[in-house]
């Protein structure tokens, strides 16, 4: 069943459900040449729940006005970042390392989806793995030395004529996948507003309403063709997936049809006598 369902309402939660993890992953960027690719990071991490970024030996300053304000809030991972003079010195305390590249290279390494790896880390995180992301250089990424220090490749798939993104662009996609990777909502959901679903026995009401005014004007006025032009119409109102407000309206809608305040409109009585063809 595809569509939005009403199962899954969060009337009054603004966001979709998403699980936070103590354990995400760190990210280190190797040799980052601009400081404005650092604070768009930044930022991008903090959109996917991350928070601790190392930077191996960065060319430009991380806390500069032009890296703070790329980071668009974010400063504060920016802040904490941690500088290191070498690769080795900022992965020795971690256990898993997965290596980012948008180059195949000649090497004999498992390289996984950002997707593959995205549930790898989180199944790694959740049994108190410590682990991390390392990114390479702008120009050239990263040395076959470097990845020759991770356990995982991890290549994003992307055009194959052109698949190298932007420093930063890596992070987000892959924060993103490490993201939805612990996200355990719904895929659709219908948002409620300010009113509820309707019950069963509101619908029902509406149903009574209307299918007395239909058989009083007339409309189910075939008898073998009654039930199951009701079964097509409430299938069709059950199908609208209503609301407390909208049955309401409806109601008011089926009373003005009726009661209409048209002068030119015929007065009729309730029982009034129909055709029949
Ligand atoms: N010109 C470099 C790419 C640098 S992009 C090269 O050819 O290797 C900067 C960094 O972003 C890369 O080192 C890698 O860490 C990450 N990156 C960019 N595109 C990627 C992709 N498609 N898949 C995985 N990582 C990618």
């Amino acid at each position: 069943m595809g569509g939005p369902t009403q199962a899954h309402s969060y009337a009054d939660k603004a966001r979709l459900p998403v699980k936070t993890s103590s354990n995400p992953p760190a990210v280190i960027l190797v040799e980052p040449q601009l400081g404005e690719n650092i604070g768009t990071t930044a930022r991008a991490m903090m959109n996917c729940g991350l928070s601790d970024l190392r930077l191996v030996d960065p060319k430009e300053d991380w806390l500069s006005e032009k890296a703070v304000g790329a980071s668009s809030g974010a400063a504060e991972i920016l802040q904490k970042a941690r500088r290191f003079a070498t690769t080795e010195a900022a992965i020795e305390d971690l256990e898993t390392v997965y290596a980012t590249t948008a180059r195949r290279r000649e090497m004999t390494k498992a390289v996984m989806t950002a997707r593959a790896a995205a549930g790898d880390m989180r199944a790694r995180s959740l049994a108190g793995q410590r682990i991390g992301l390392l990114f390479g250089r702008e120009r050239i990424g990263l040395t076959n030395h470097e990845l020759g220090l991770a356990n995982v490749l991890v290549e994003i798939p992307m055009n194959p004529e052109h698949s190298s993104l932007n420093l930063a662009q890596a992070v987000l996609v892959v924060g993103y996948e490490w993201f939805q990777a612990g996200y355990d909502g719904p895929d659709a959901i219908m948002a409620f507003n300010k009113t509820t679903p309707v019950t069963k026995e509101l619908l029902q009401e509406l149903f009574d309403h209307l299918e007395q005014e239909l058989d009083l004007c007339g409309f189910l006025r075939h008898d073998e063709k009654r039930p199951s032009m009701i079964v097509n119409i409430r299938n069709m109102l059950q199908r609208a997936e209503l609301t407390v407000q909208e049955v309401r309206t409806l109601h008011g809608i089926i009373k003005e049809l009726r009661y209409g305040r048209r002068d030119d409109r015929p007065k009729r009585q309730p029982g009034y006598k129909v055709d029949k063809d």
